[in-house]
């Protein structure tokens, strides 16, 4: 099968192509097992191809930006991941943003507040590329992605097209791109604001320096682990009732710093953080009586 998919892909004129790419090189905690093929999409055309080719054969995919809010299984992935990250250039005009799906969240909070752009300084530390922050409404100090878009390329059943924002079902954490996971998320149309530079980068700084005090920010992790229950009840708030703060699972521990952050302490398995999870859920749920649903996604453990 591998054989097959990577002679076809050749002749479809896709040249980024790995075998068996681990694919814990692709995610920020560091976890996760081999990719059966891995492709670095250098195009559009990249993406749109490969995918066509997966949907005829039946063929399993996975699109991933930064792999920063990924937990992807040990097991091997039997079938193609299309990574974006090379997908990567944006354009300003005026106050608005187009931007490709793999540009890097930080670097264009960072671009646009050097062009006195407000809008984007929630942004500035999470470590997602476009696509991926879309698919999740990454957020952060009370604003999201849904602030700030205006509309998305999406590759639909074959075909190119722009949705408003008003189709994109946005919510906390949520996008329709999670119940519509055939789309592809390939570019951006942001709207932001003029403002005053020095402004910008002031708050840009304070939470960054707030951030850096408060999250486990250089340690491999996919941020925080659970999505807060309601705007009243933190999860970090339920996990340290639970007594959970610093428990460890071989090398995934519950941070000490942010108890809703997981992090791989070093040479933790996939296995390792995912049975961590869901004993800080059965935990919960026997202390508070309280569900926790995760904000990582969880790759190949079906
Ligand atoms: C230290 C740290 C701090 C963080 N802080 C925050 C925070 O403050 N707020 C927050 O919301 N998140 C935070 N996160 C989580 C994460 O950075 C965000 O969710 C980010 O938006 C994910 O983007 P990504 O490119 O890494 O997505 P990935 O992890 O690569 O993918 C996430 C999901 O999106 C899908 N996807 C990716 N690209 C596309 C595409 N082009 N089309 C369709 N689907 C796609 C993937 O298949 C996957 O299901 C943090 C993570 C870390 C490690």
């Amino acid at each position: 099968m591998k054989n097959k998919i990577i002679s076809d892909l050749h002749a479809l004129e896709i040249k980024d192509i790995i075998e068996n790419e681990p694919l814990y090189k692709h995610t920020t905690f560091k976890v996760g097992g081999p990719a059966l093929v891995f492709i670095e999409a250098h195009s559009f055309n990249d993406v749109t191809k490969t995918i066509d080719y997966a949907l005829q054969y039946h063929i399993k995919y996975l699109i991933i930006g930064n792999g920063s809010n990924i937990l992807v299984s040990d097991k091997l992935f039997q079938g193609i991941v299309i990574s974006t990250k090379y997908l990567n250039s944006f354009e300003l005009n005026d106050n608005y943003v187009y931007a490709m799906c793999g540009v890097n969240l930080i670097a264009l909070a960072y671009h646009t507040a050097q062009a006195s752009l407000s809008g984007m300084e929630f942004a500035s530390g999470i470590p997602g590329c476009i696509g991926g922050s879309v698919f999740m409404n990454a957020g952060a100090y009370k604003k999201e992605m849904a602030d700030i878009i205006k509309e998305v390329l999406v590759y639909d059943n074959h075909q190119l097209k722009w949705l408003d924002k008003a189709e994109l079902a946005f919510s906390y954490r949520h996008s329709i791109f999670q119940e519509r996971r055939d789309m592809v998320i390939l570019a951006v149309n942001l709207e932001l604001e003029f403002a005053c530079k020095e402004k910008i980068m002031e708050l840009i700084e304070t939470r960054k320096q707030k951030r850096q005090a408060t999250q486990p920010y250089d340690a491999f992790c996919a941020g925080s682990t659970f999505k807060n229950p309601s705007i009243d009840t933190s999860s970090w708030q339920l996990i340290d009732e639970a007594n959970l703060r610093g428990y460890k699972i071989n090398d995934a521990q519950v941070s000490m710093k942010h108890s809703n952050f997981i992090i791989n302490r070093d040479r933790a398995s996939a296995k390792d953080v995912y049975d961590l999870i869901n004993l800080v859920k059965k935990r919960v749920q026997e202390k508070a009586n309280i569900t926790l649903h995760v904000e990582v996604e969880l790759i190949n453990f079906e």
